[in-house]
């Protein structure tokens, strides 16, 4: 069986550098789209064009099975649909008969991975560059909130009453959408 590595988002904000990592990296479009420092986000690119990192799509089935193990654990208030589909695609190498490994340091993604049997590395011994953050937001109006005074009420959105996403907060974004005001 060869072993293949899955990134979460958390693995590639963070500055994993693909490059060291002697493994086939696999991870899901939607994690790219939430790397937002443009220097990592092209050095990602750049592995995804040389094929160092392979995006793959994961099968309904997947989903439905990660969704379901989420909902059991509880996990499934914090897992954002990224979360979700990385552990699918995980599931589906598993079930293709590769060792499949999520690099995470999210305790969610780990709960639920073990929950199906998926093995989970933390990367920080990996080259992390900074520590990730988290913020929720309202996928309806936008509002957000920082994660760490997010008491269970809040799942809901103080605005308009949806439910709440998780999303790594970028310290660098926010503070370029500052300095615009
Ligand atoms: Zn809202």
């Amino acid at each position: 069986m060869s072993e293949v590595f899955i990134l979460d988002a958390t693995a590639l904000i963070s500055g994993l550098d693909p490059n060291i990592i002697d493994r086939t990296l696999w991870t899901v479009a939607e994690v790219i789209d939430e790397i937002k420092d443009p220097r990592n986000k092209l050095r990602i690119e750049m592995a995804i064009e040389n094929k160092t990192i392979k995006i793959g799509r994961p099968s309904a089935t997947a989903i439905d099975k990660i969704q379901q193990a989420a909902e059991k654990s509880g996990d499934i208030v914090v897992l954002s649909d990224t979360d979700i589909k990385v552990l699918s695609l995980a599931l589906d190498l598993k079930e293709e008969g590769h060792e499949a490994v999520i690099l995470t340091d999210d305790y969610s993604v780990q709960n639920v991975a073990s929950r199906l049997k998926i093995d989970t590395k933390a990367y920080t011994t990996a080259g992390i560059r900074y520590e990730i953050k988290w913020e929720l937001y309202c996928p309806s109006c936008f509002h957000s909130i920082e994660m760490r005074n997010t008491k269970r009420k809040q799942l809901f959105c103080e605005i308009c009453g949806t439910k709440m996403k998780r999303r790594p907060y970028d310290k660098r974004i926010r503070k370029f959408k500052e300095r615009k005001k």
